[in-house]
């Protein structure tokens, strides 16, 4: 299928050529004609499938046909809700690229910076606003935002919004658009409090679902390290010397562990950049910028911070803790391997980890391959069930005594 096929004006397929976008992703070629056809829509899709442009395209579509006020009296009629600052950055930037040759005016507001230059945007008048949930409400607060023209409302990462705790505003956000509007819901995993939430804002939805849980995995090579907790930090210098090359993203579950193994890696002099939520919007940005400009090669994140950002180009995913949610472990690995380059992933296992693999490897039907063969096992002796796997060609076998006291080579 072409992106005429799906009755794309010729401003939108014009900047789709340019972007060398030749056919839709199956999430686009689903969701646009739902979209277009103003029906509500539930889409289960992650990052990576092209989410983005299922949304941009048939909105910008719905809104060139009958075009608005030509500058100041716009209104704002369609709104996207995002979890964090980047990926409403993202999604701005997208609609502005697919959106270039028509006269709508696309706009982001988001919180962690002043106000006062999203209110002078927001005076100019907009036609699409990309909003984080807490500014768009103070926004509205101050008077400076009218939500009673929205004709599409976008709830993008719906389940990132409701584990960050947004669950109450958005559905205040939701009454605070006018009744008839058409609303799209994505999520990257669909748990019980989406499909809740979904219930009770759209009107019989029609559903999307683009299953990246087992194919995202097919070009990546996956290792698993089991290794004590305190030894991890060893084991990623290690790795990171003798085997990991390339641009690097390393995952860490909490703020306090991002800013540790950041200050190690540095000391170490390696070029090194972290985002997490406790850094201001313009240290996250810049941390960003470098690692897409190539400045530094090593990206340190939470889940939080990384979840929707569009990075090419990575060589190597590192789970330095494991995710305790098994679909996590799917987005990490996933930035990698992407576009039919092959990617790989080494996550670290430590003892109390082994059950978040047990479930990751039940989501993926795959059983993780093994390296044994590295300086810091966890317990050589310990044969747990998650380390067996029948005929990995990647097994080394068990070491002889000889060549476990030799192991100091590694040092
Ligand atoms: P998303 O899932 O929206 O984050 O998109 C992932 C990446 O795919 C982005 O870099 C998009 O620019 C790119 N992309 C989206 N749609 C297409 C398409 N039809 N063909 C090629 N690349 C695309």
């Amino acid at each position: 299928m072409s992106f005429k096929a799906l009755q794309l004006s010729n401003s939108l397929l014009k900047a789709l050529s340019e972007k060398n976008y030749s056919v839709p992703t199956p999430v686009q070629e689903s969701t646009i004609p739902l979209v277009l056809d103003k029906k509500d829509v539930i889409a289960s899709a992650q990052t990576g499938t092209g989410k983005t442009a299922a949304f941009a395209l048939p909105i910008l579509e719905l809104l060139i046909s009958k075009l608005d006020a030509p500058k100041k009296g716009k209104k704002i009629r369609s709104l996207i809700i995002s979890p964090t600052r980047e990926l409403a950055g993202q999604i701005e930037n997208d609609f502005k690229v697919y959106g270039k040759y028509t006269n709508l005016r696309t706009a982001v507001v988001f919180g962690g910076t002043s106000i006062e230059p999203q209110k002078d945007i927001l005076k100019k008048g907009v036609d699409i606003l990309v909003a984080t949930p807490g500014r768009l409400l103070d926004l509205h607060k101050q008077d400076i935002i009218n939500l009673d023209y929205i004709e599409v409302l976008v709830l993008d990462e719906a389940d990132l919004m409701l584990d960050m705790g947004f669950i109450d505003d958005v559905k205040k956000i939701e009454r605070l658009c006018q009744k008839q509007k058409q609303t799209l819901l994505f999520s990257a995993t669909m748990p019980y409090k989406v499909e809740q939430l979904a219930n009770t804002i759209l009107k019989t939805p029609e559903r999307v679902q683009i299953s990246a849980t087992s194919s995202v995995t097919k070009n990546i090579n996956q290792w698993l390290y089991f290794t004590p907790k305190p030894k991890k930090i060893e084991l990623c210098l290690h790795l990171l010397r003798n085997t990991i090359k390339g641009n690097i993203i390393i995952f860490r579950r909490t703020k306090f562990g991002v800013d540790k193994l950041e200050k190690t890696l540095l000391k170490n002099n390696y070029n090194v950049g972290s985002i997490h939520g406790d850094k201001t919007q313009s240290a996250r940005q810049t941390a960003l910028n470098r690692f897409k400009n190539k400045e530094v090669n090593i990206l340190i994140a939470t889940d939080v911070a990384a979840r929707g950002l569009d990075i090419d180009n990575l060589d190597a995913v590192i789970n330095f803790d494991m995710p305790n949610v098994a679909e996590t472990y799917v987005h990490r690995i996933g930035r990698t391997g992407r576009a039919g380059n092959t990617g790989i992933s080494y996550s670290f296992c430590s003892a109390d980890e082994k059950d978040y693999v047990l479930s990751i490897q039940k989501l993926i039907h795959t059983t993780i391959p093994v390296e044994e063969n590295h300086p810091y096992p966890l317990d050589p002796k310990a044969k747990p069930e998650v380390h067996k796997k029948k005929g990995s060609k990647h097994r080394k076998g068990r070491k002889s005594a000889a060549s476990k006291k030799k192991k100091k080579r590694w040092y």
